[in-house]
């Protein structure tokens, strides 16, 4: 009994025995296995601080270096994005006489007088003046006074059309287009009515009259996603006066609204409406399709309100595009009306971008458009 006890007993020892080894032997497997691992975890983390170590004790001198020179670098974090043209030292043409001061402040002293129409060296910028070559030194010129050679030789960008988004593409729509402004005095209260009619249209640019208040109409025609459109800078006519006067006209007028607004005009308007062959050759190579119309308001001569309403409503149909001058106070009051009445009579008052875009037509440089008509 005693030794089947035992041998029980032994049994269950022996039972025990082969687990509790194996066990053990994987604890201490285990336990190698651990620290051999935290050991080689510690020597990398060891490694890896004597790498950073090291890093930030031979980047000391950098950092040092860096420090000296920290002003510098801070001024240029700070000052916009240069534009593709800003390439200094280069020439530029100054575009009216102006003033160049020893500072960016408007207060300090003349080192020289720009002509109108002379060349100058621009030997940098700081985002809002140039830095120009004076016979007294280096002086600072806001920069919608001088227009970059290399602005002036540059063409546009291919036409990209605008998003679609909010226009129904079934429903009728019309381009309205204001030329000869921006003029602060008329144009803002065209602008009030489109904002108020939640509208758009397209207003042709001088790059002349883009200046003073009238900046600030620029500004808003944007925030209301309006389309700029380029007019020559003063006017030029594209079938009357020198072939070698289109390019410096247009994109004169180009810099002052892109200085201005940020936005570069995807097409032009030509002045008075003509154009000739070399002319519209002129506009191929700088990348611009010529938009004219389709309703012509005649309201630069009929100066009567009654008139160029009429203009409008009795002729207007899907597609048009409608000719108009936000510069009369009598073009404005036929506008006020007219905007809210187009709507109420079923059309979309889009741009001429929107438009074209609208209905498929992918605008080409030096061709001329009138209208799209479904
Ligand atoms: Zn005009």
């Amino acid at each position: 009994m005693r030794r089947r006890r035992r041998r029980r007993r032994q049994v269950a020892y022996e039972s025990l025995l082969v687990p509790g080894l194996v066990l053990l032997v994987c604890l201490c497997l285990a336990g190698g296995l651990l620290l051999h691992f935290r050991k080689k975890k510690t020597e990398a983390q060891d490694a890896s601080l004597a790498a950073e170590t090291a890093a930030v004790e031979t980047t000391v001198p950098e950092t040092e270096a860096e420090t000296e020179t920290e002003p510098q670098t801070q001024e240029e974090t700070e000052s916009p994005a240069l534009h593709a043209w800003e390439v200094f030292p280069q020439n530029g043409v100054v575009l009216t006489a102006v003033n160049a001061r020893s500072s960016a402040e408007g207060d300090s002293s003349v080192v020289g007088v720009l002509q109108e129409g002379a060349t100058v060296a621009i030997s940098g910028t700081d985002g809002v003046h140039y830095i120009v070559e004076t016979e007294n030194g280096e002086g600072y010129v806001a920069r919608k006074y001088i227009i970059p050679e290399l602005y002036l030789s540059g063409n546009h960008p291919p036409f990209e059309a605008p998003s679609l988004d909010g226009i129904d593409l079934e429903r009728p729509m019309v381009a309205l287009t204001f030329d000869d402004g921006p003029k602060a005095e008329t144009t803002n209260r065209v602008l009030e009515t489109l904002e108020q009619n939640k509208a758009r249209a397209t207003f042709y640019l001088m790059g002349s009259n883009v200046s003073g208040e009238n900046n600030d109409c620029v500004k808003k025609m944007l925030e209301l996603h309006c389309e700029v459109g380029n007019h020559t800078y003063n006017h030029t006519y594209f079938n009357l006066q020198p072939l070698a006067e289109i390019r410096p006209s247009v994109r004169e007028a180009d810099y002052m609204i892109e200085e201005t607004c940020g936005k570069l005009p995807a097409t032009v308007r030509p002045p008075g409406g003509g154009i000739s062959d070399e002319a519209s050759e002129e506009l191929k190579t700088l990348g611009l399709p010529a938009i004219f119309w389709s309703i012509d308001t005649l309201d630069w001569q009929t100066k009567d309100p009654e008139k160029t309403y009429k203009a409008v409503m009795e002729n207007v149909r899907d597609g048009d595009i409608i000719l108009m001058h936000d510069v009369h106070p009598e073009t404005v009051e036929a506008a006020v009306r007219i905007i809210p009445d187009l709507i109420q009579k079923g059309y979309q008052l889009v741009t001429v971008s929107e438009l074209a875009a609208a209905r498929g037509a992918v605008l080409e440089p030096g061709k001329s458009y009138r209208e799209f008509w479904r």
